[in-house]
């Protein structure tokens, strides 16, 4: 029998701790898509309006990416037997951030990935072990270059499907971060089952403290991260996974060179910076990565802070480390770069 990994529903953990009567304002609301519970708190007079759009904009793109929705575009293409599909202006920039991340990281992210995704029952919960010829032959239709889109196009080899499942979540909170302040909300924690978009700070002014759960134990946190106006993204080993009979367990990232969950040493990845969309594609890479390859990518880039999680070990980024507390008995080490 496989036993399946507890859901990380609460994957990070929102300590806002806004009890007072001035906060009284606060507004929220939760809604299940893309695949896992998601949770807006907004506080001040226009919170309504902008919690109800938001929720509105996140069913809408959730229609227009999901890989398994017959009417999305993402479906569409996929489906397309390698004719072009139109496709919108917001799908072409996940388009262009997945290619973009792909050549920053050595082709740890790819979409296109998808059919080994599926293969694994990580799509549908039918989990197995595949055969190494399995994965080998579907590596071979694995990668960018055949994949072509413009700004409102997009063409899907006959024989390749993709899936932005490692963007779209960050891409959501980007789009209901703006409605919130597009309406005013100066104070807005969003937690999209794991990618936490902070838009200003508490009402008191002070920063939002974002959780990094424990790898290890889905009740207790491995640190805190204190951000106003940043985004706050994880991919993690126990976000869905199971363990086979031989008791090895696997989990959802995989490793496109090797079609494998990706076994880089690291439990989770958190990246910190300003836009959703380029955490989440990051937290994605940087877990295929491994500690020294993601050190060699963030010394690279200014953009991004991150945490990384191994069994043995906590990696925070010198420019995160101010604002990051331990929350766990792990050693932790501070990225220099
Ligand atoms: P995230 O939780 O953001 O790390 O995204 C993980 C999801 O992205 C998985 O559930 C798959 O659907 C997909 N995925 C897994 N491995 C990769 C990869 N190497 N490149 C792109 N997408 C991937
Ligand atoms: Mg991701």
């Amino acid at each position: 029998m496989k036993t399946i990994c507890a859901a990380a529903m609460l994957s990070l953990l929102l300590l806002t701790g806004c009890t007072s009567a001035q906060d009284s304002g606060v507004h929220s609301r939760e809604l299940f898509a893309m695949d896992t519970y998601m949770s807006l708190k907004a506080y001040g007079a226009h919170a309504e309006e902008a919690l109800g759009e938001a929720a509105a904009k996140i069913n809408d793109l959730e229609g227009q990416l999901s890989v398994t929705d017959t009417g999305s575009e993402i479906y569409a293409a996929n489906h397309a037997g390698g004719s072009a599909v139109p496709i919108s202006a917001e799908t072409a920039a996940i388009l262009q951030e997945a290619r973009r991340t792909a050549a920053e990281s050595g082709n740890a992210l790819q979409i296109s990935v998808y059919p080994l995704v599926r293969t694994w029952g990580f799509t549908t919960g039918e989990y197995r072990v595949p055969a190494d010829s399995e994965l080998a032959a579907l590596c071979t239709h694995v990668g960018d270059a055949r994949i072509s889109f413009d700004s409102s196009t997009l063409t899907v080899p006959a024989d390749m499907e993709i899936d932005l499942g490692a963007l779209a979540k960050g891409f959501a909170g980007d789009a209901a971060a703006e409605i919130m302040r597009r309406h005013g909300v100066t104070s807005a924690i969003i937690n999209l089952g794991g990618n936490v978009q902070a838009v200003g700070t508490k009402p008191d002014g002070s920063k939002w403290t974002v959780g990094v759960r424990d790898p290890f134990n889905e009740n207790q946190l491995c640190g805190t991260v204190h951000v106003a106006d940043k985004a706050v993204v994880t991919s993690g080993n126990y976000e869905r996974c199971f363990t086979a009979e031989d008791g090895t367990k696997y989990w959802h990232i995989i490793d496109p060179a090797s079609g494998r969950p990706a076994d880089s040493g690291l439990c989770s990845v958190t990246v910190i910076g300003g836009s959703g969309l380029r955490c989440d594609a990051l937290s994605t890479a940087l877990f295929v990565e491994g500690t020294e390859r993601a050190a060699a990518h963030w010394r690279a880039c200014s953009d991004f802070e991150m945490v990384l999680v191994t069994a043995e070990m906590i990696y925070v980024t010198e420019g995160i480390a101010g604002d990051f507390s331990v929350g766990s008995t792990l050693p932790f080490e501070v990225l220099r770069r």
